[in-house]
């Protein structure tokens, strides 16, 4: 992480692969827009990352990319994935992996806002009423359990049957630090806080709900704690999502229940994230910026895949890096805004609406700033 005295937040740009380069050009001109007109304090440095530079260079990741990810305090990341990359051999492809660069700066706080645009009400595939007033945030701890979890493998049984395995592994340590980001977090909202586990049948989520109990009695009593079994959160996200103000799990529920959670804010293209380190000595945390969404092969290449999650992810970089919380709501104020306008991609046009590619969205939302300022 960068030391530098400069009050400039170091920014690397990396589309990555699929769909990734599309909407974070999209991002990336709205952050762009920010710095020329709103004198956000941002060095961009556009690095690649993926198929692209392995065939080039044998590399997933180029050292200048290695350079410009170490050097810079946020990352505005694409996504990574997609069938091409079977060219890239699968050691090669993991050493270089997003899950090596989120372990690499311990980057465990991954924060998930879900929001209902009200605008989005009939285009969504959840009723007008479930979605009155929900706007939540999954927390999902991004460094340990079972992605990260050794032993793990597949190996060849004596009796010629093949077993594959992995690690549901968590410490105390990394449970506590989430956690305590989760209530710090409720109480700058509406301080409820609903950790998820499944402990009615995994020692790890056992040992994370005593966890979760001893740090809120010790510390956060002033926030509402209660708990879910993950089957459960999941019904419940598409029941009543309102209920939920900040919700906390391991890495794995985390990752499916916020596809789950994508669809109270009408598509997986619209939900941004925000992944953040330890803060250290400076007080400064390395942060990675991507959309939730992955890759998507089956539209990338066609120009037509939605950029708010990427855009909204630099809304949250200005709230997060940059302490420029005006900015950040005047972000989220201009995609409400041209979403209220009309302005929808395929995956969250009503029957029959006019819908716009990438660019066509990008330049909506840039048009609803030049309007609001
Ligand atoms: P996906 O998120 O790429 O796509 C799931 C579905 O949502 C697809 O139908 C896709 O077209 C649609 N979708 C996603 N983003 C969209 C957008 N912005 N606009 C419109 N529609 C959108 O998930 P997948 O298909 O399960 O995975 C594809 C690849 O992405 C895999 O290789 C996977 O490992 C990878 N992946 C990467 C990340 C990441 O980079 N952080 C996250 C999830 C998956």
């Amino acid at each position: 992480m960068s030391t530098t005295s400069s009050n400039m937040l170091k920014v690397a740009v990396v589309g990555g692969e699929g769909i990734g380069p599309e909407v974070t050009a999209e991002a990336h001109r709205v952050l762009r827009w920010f710095v020329d007109k709103r004198a956000v304090p941002v060095v961009l440095r556009e690095a690649q990352y993926g198929i692209v530079p392995y065939l080039a260079t044998g590399h997933v990741m180029p050292p200048d990319t290695v350079e410009a990810i170490e050097d810079a305090d946020a990352i505005l990341f694409g996504a990574t994935g997609g069938p091409e990359t079977k060219e890239v051999p699968p050691e090669v492809r993991k050493a270089a992996s997003l899950l090596k660069l989120r372990q690499k700066y311990d980057l465990y706080a991954n924060l998930r806002p879900v929001v209902a645009a009200p605008a989005l009400s009939e285009a969504a595939p959840l009723k007008a009423s479930v979605l009155e007033g929900v706007n939540f945030i999954i927390l999902r701890e991004l460094t340990g359990g079972i992605y990260f979890g050794e032993p793990r493998g597949i190996e060849t049984l004596p009796d010629g049957r093949r077993r594959g395995f992995n690690t549901e592994v968590y410490t105390t340590d990394k449970i506590q630090r989430v956690a305590r980001t989760a209530f710090e977090l409720a109480r700058e909202r509406r301080g409820k806080v609903c950790s998820v586990d499944k402990a009615n049948v995994l020692e790890a989520s056992v040992l994370w709900r005593e966890e979760v109990i001893a740090l809120h009695k010790a510390e956060f009593s002033d926030v509402e704690l209660s708990h879910m079994y993950v089957d459960n959160a999941a019904m419940q996200i598409v029941r009543a999502p309102a209920q939920f103000d900040v919700m906390v799990t391991g890495n794995i529920f985390g990752d499916i229940l916020s596809d789950c959670a994508a669809m109270c804010s009408g598509s997986l293209g619209m939900l941004p994230s925000a992944s953040l380190g330890p803060v250290d000595r400076f007080g400064k945390r390395k942060a990675l910026f991507e959309p939730v969404h992955g890759s998507a092969p089956d539209i990338a290449g066609k120009g037509i895949a939605n950029p708010l999650g990427s855009i909204l992810s630099v809304a949250m970089m200005l709230r997060l890096s940059l302490d420029r919380a005006q900015d950040a709501a005047l972000l989220e104020n201009a995609v409400g805004t041209a979403l209220a306008r009309g302005a929808r991609t395929a995956d969250i046009a009503e029957k029959g609406a006019r819908t716009l590619n990438t660019s066509g969205m990008g330049d909506a939302v840039i048009d609803a700033l030049n309007a609001l300022v």
